[in-house]
């Protein structure tokens, strides 16, 4: 029996209310005629006003071209765009970053219809998949040598391959019911920083990091870590069976690669002046520890510093005077903070280091050594030894922190405290201050 026109209608509406897809259809000027719940609230958040009369002006913050796209769109029907990708939220720091796919097409000369679906977890997935297949290929490419090592669910090696010897210079019995932290540098890998790789580890398959590794004899090599759990991961881990995770180590010694790698990534990730971390490579490292901090709530604090009467330095001495107490300014904190910490040159004469795993306390007084070595010390310029100080400000990660940005924030209005307080001094946040709010009042009173 043929369905009569109405209940033919019926039934499309019904489909459209409970497909698990985003449908709008529009007039070729974007004005929405039908939109189905899904799509409405994929819609919602983007629309700018509040409403949702108009597709093209809903998605105008996160496809501004598709207006004219439609406009330009020549034949009478046909696919305008196929599952475009659209970032929402794409801004630094942001923890749920979204991607909207998007599918428009042209109906006829007056229709439009629109297909909407959040892909964020499938890009995801596409992406780890071609970290992995990228990975599986320097394996079977560039392998020359490799240790394997089987770890525990404490991350305490059970048992090793014979080339733990060549690469790691360990004799395997040795290694056994230690923890994989042995294999870094004593500063470079704490017992909280072990576990949570391979927490990392469990919730997308494996997890790499390439850096400083040591030997047993105490020599140092450039060396990469891959973790991959061997158990299915995802397990509860209050679960019984938690006794039986463990997990493979792969370490790698790359010094070949890493002379190559190494000057390129230093080259953009490294301050010219300092050698120190510059402003990008800080906000990398810092997204994905604020990533950590999300899962582990770990502490992860952050600390500002900034030269005092920097001007007077630069007007005495000259500008390379100025550049000589910078550098001794990076030499000094890459000496007094570990090698976990990112220290970075943020600005001219701004230095930030974020501390994973330390405390607001414990950011606090490593700070406060470095201001008091600092006052303690004169640095030679053109044969004159001059003294200078430092401020700085300290912050510590919280729920209700919106990202690196304001993190950041929160420690330089602290840091701006310390100017105000008289400088050559630490001070932490403690909400909102006059310092905070008029940076220059502050310095036309104290400067
Ligand atoms: P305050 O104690 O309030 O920080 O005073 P200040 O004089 O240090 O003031 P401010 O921090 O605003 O001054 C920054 C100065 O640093 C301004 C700029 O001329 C200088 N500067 C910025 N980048 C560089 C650099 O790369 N080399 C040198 N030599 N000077 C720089
Ligand atoms: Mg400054
Ligand atoms: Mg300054």
């Amino acid at each position: 029996m043929a369905f009569s026109l109405e209940e033919d209608y019926e039934a499309l509406t019904q489909f459209l209310y409970i497909a698990p897809i985003g449908l709008v259809q529009a007039h070729t000027d974007g004005e929405i005629v039908m939109v189905n719940p899904l799509c409405a609230q994929l819609l919602m958040p983007l629309s700018r006003d509040g409403g949702l009369s108009n597709l093209f002006t809903a998605l105008e913050g996160v496809a501004p071209d598709l207006r004219h796209m439609a406009a330009a769109f020549e034949g009478s029907h046909g696919m305008v765009c196929d599952a475009l990708h659209l970032q929402v939220n794409a801004g630094r720091g942001h923890k749920d970053a979204q991607i909207l796919s998007l599918s428009l097409l042209k109906l006829d000369d007056r229709r439009l219809m629109a297909v909407l679906s959040d892909v964020t977890k499938s890009v995801k997935r596409d992406r780890e998949l071609r970290q992995s297949l990228a990975w599986i290929n320097t394996i079977v490419t560039g392998l020359t040598d490799y240790a394997l090592v089987a770890l525990d669910a404490n991350g305490c090696a059970q048992s090793w391959n014979p080339s733990i010897g060549r690469v790691a210079g360990f004799a395997g019995e040795a290694t056994v019911g230690h923890s994989y932290a042995m294999f870094y540098p004593l500063d470079g890998m704490s017992g909280d920083r072990a576990l949570d790789r391979l927490h990392e580890a469990d919730d997308s398959g494996w997890s790499l990091d390439e850096g400083w590794r040591v030997r047993a004899d105490g020599t140092r090599y450039w060396g990469s870590c891959l973790i991959a759990p061997l158990h299915v991961p995802g397990d509860d881990p209050s679960d019984e069976r938690q006794t039986e995770r463990a997990y493979s180590l792969i370490i790698r010694d790359i010094s070949d690669r890493r002379d190559a790698t190494e000057a390129l990534r230093q080259s953009v990730s490294s301050d010219h002046l300092t050698g120190l971390a510059n402003r990008r490579a800080f906000f990398d490292a810092a997204n994905l520890e604020l990533q950590r901090w999300t899962r582990m709530s770990r502490p992860l604090s952050v600390v500002m510093i900034d030269a005092d009467h920097f001007k007077g330095i630069n007007d005495e001495h000259g500008h390379s005077g100025g550049d000589a107490v910078l550098r001794h300014l990076a030499a000094g904190m890459s000496f007094s903070f570990h090698a976990m910490d990112v220290v970075s040159r943020v600005g001219g004469e701004e230095f930030a280091v974020l501390m994973p795993g330390i405390t607001l306390e414990a950011a606090e007084a490593a700070a406060l050594r470095l201001c008091r070595s600092i006052e303690a010390q004169a640095v030679e310029i053109n044969g004159t030894f001059i003294r200078y100080t430092i401020s700085a400000g300290v912050a510590t990660m919280q729920e209700g922190i919106d990202g690196v940005d304001e993190l950041l924030q929160r420690a330089d209005s602290a840091m701006y405290l310390a100017k105000s307080k008289g400088r050559n001094r630490v001070e932490r946040w403690v909400g909102k201050t006059d310092a905070d709010g008029d940076r220059n009042l502050a310095k036309h009173i104290h400067g």
